[in-house]
This record gives structure tokens, sequence and C-alpha cells, in this order.
């Protein structure tokens, strides 16, 4: 079975992680720009932490055989400390056109509060105008309301949908995301996010069209086959093994081959 992590942060990972995934068939994974743990207090500290996820991280990948990709961004938990936020908006661009850079992601909405808004938008803009990917994160607190609100500012902004995908869902928000046309992200994430069961019977529900898995594995308590792991209940559920494949494989594969630098041959 082919595997593709299409969010995944391995900043905060071991080596030993790498290997596991590397052996349970994970071939590319794709690490969206988030926050570390603690609030960033200047400009700088993001401009290390991009060049790190694009080179060092790049790097680290490559010696386990699995390919390695960035979204840029200023992320959501973090847009709420301006004028910081605007500076570091100001720079994203500088970065998106960077080797392995597929994506605007992860933006969107953490509290709901007008300074994401802002944020969100401008950068959902950047990703509109340059015609690239654009990865939305939404919250984990009135999720319901943040998936709303991110398909009416993608409405009112004219950002093309199938270039969008939108992560974390649950079953309380699959179908508003599944009816905004854009990509459905769904992660595996032990005790505070999904299981590998209750994904599967979304997609049971929902249909494998636009349905992608992640572990968005970090510093939490989280697990970096999550996806492989999803794949298994899967195939027990009685899903095909080109159903399998489409949705932690193809699915991913067709929304980061929108942008031109996802060199991965598939
Ligand atoms: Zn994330």
């Amino acid at each position: 079975m082919r595997i593709i992590d299409p969010h995944i942060h391995m900043y905060s990972r071991t080596t030993d992680d790498y290997e596991r995934m590397a052996t349970a068939g994970i071939e590319a994974i794709i690490e969206p720009a988030f926050w570390l743990g603690n609030l960033r207090s200047s400009v700088g500290s993001f401009r290390d932490y991009f060049e790190h996820i694009i080179t060092f991280e790049r790097k680290r990948a490559q010696e386990y055989g699995i390919e390695h990709y960035t979204c840029i961004c200023m992320n959501a938990k973090e847009a709420n400390i301006r004028p910081m936020a605007d500076q570091v908006v100001d720079i994203v661009e500088e970065y998106l056109g960077r080797e392995g850079v597929v994506a605007v992601g992860e933006i969107g909405f953490d509290q709901i509060t007008p300074d994401e808004e802002a944020v969100f938008r401008r950068q959902l803009l950047m990703g509109k105008r340059l015609g690239i990917p654009i990865v939305v994160h939404t919250p984990h607190v009135q999720k319901k309301e943040g998936v709303i609100r991110t398909v009416e500012i993608m409405k009112e902004e004219g950002v093309d949908p199938a270039k969008v995908l939108i992560d974390h869902n649950t079953e309380e928000t699959i179908e508003i995301s599944r009816a905004s046309g854009a990509w459905c992200g769904m992660t595996v994430y032990p005790r505070t996010k999904l299981t590998p069961d209750r994904v599967v019977g979304m997609i049971k529900q929902h249909g494998t069209d636009r349905m992608i898995v992640n572990s968005s594995a970090d510093w939490g308590y989280s697990d970096p086959l999550s996806v492989p792991k999803t794949a298994v209940v899967m195939r027990k559920e009685g899903f095909s093994r080109d159903a399998v494949e489409k949705v932690v494989f193809q699915n991913p594969f067709a929304f980061f081959k929108q942008s031109p630098n996802f060199t991965f041959k598939g």
C-alpha cells in the first residue's frame, strides 16, 4: 500500500518516527507551518523556522527514503499577535517559491477572532493570486462555527474550492466542508480528534471523493502511523485496495499536484 501523510509536523518528531513511517509504506509527507508550543516574539524566529522545515527537515526525511514537502504561512494561533502577524505575512511569499514548498498553510481560525480573520483573508488571497493549494486549519473549540466562517470567507474572496483543503473535520463539520467543494481533511489523533474507526465511518457515509486522512502528529499525544493504521481499518471494513489507495495516496497526490513544487512522481 502506497501512502502519503499530507499533514505532519516532523519538526517535533524523532528519527525513529521516520524509520517507522518508511517501514509502514509512507512515501511522501507534507509539513505545514504551525506554532511551536510557545508564542514567538519576532519575525526572525519565523524565518529560522521556515528555513528549518524547508531545508533541514527535507534532508532528514530523504535519509529514510521519504519525500518531504512544506506549506508556509502565519499560523492561526499567533495571528492574534499583531503587528508581528502582519510582518510575518509580509515575508511568507518569499518562501512560497522555494523548493518543496507546495501550499500556503495551515491558515485559518483558532479562537475565531477579528485578528485571525484579517490574517486568514490576506493569506487566502495570496494563495488565490499565486494559484497554489491552500491548507486550512479548523479550530478545536467551536469547530462548526469555524468551518462555517471559513467557507463563507472562501466564497466572499472568490477562492476556487478545488485549491483548498479544509482540515481537521469531524462528523459535525464534514457535510459543510463537502458542500463547499473543497477537499476534506480528517485527522486521526488519539484522544482529542478522530480514531481510525470514526474516519472510516465518515468515509462510509460520504464516499472517497475529496477525502484525505492525516496524522497531524506533533508534540501532543499523536501517532505518525495514523494514516497506515486507518488504511488497515478500511481494508478490514471491506474497502477495496483501490478505494483505500485513493484515500491515503491518490487524493492527497491530486490535491498537492496542483502545485508546481510538488515534484513527487507518485
Ligand atoms: Zn497541524
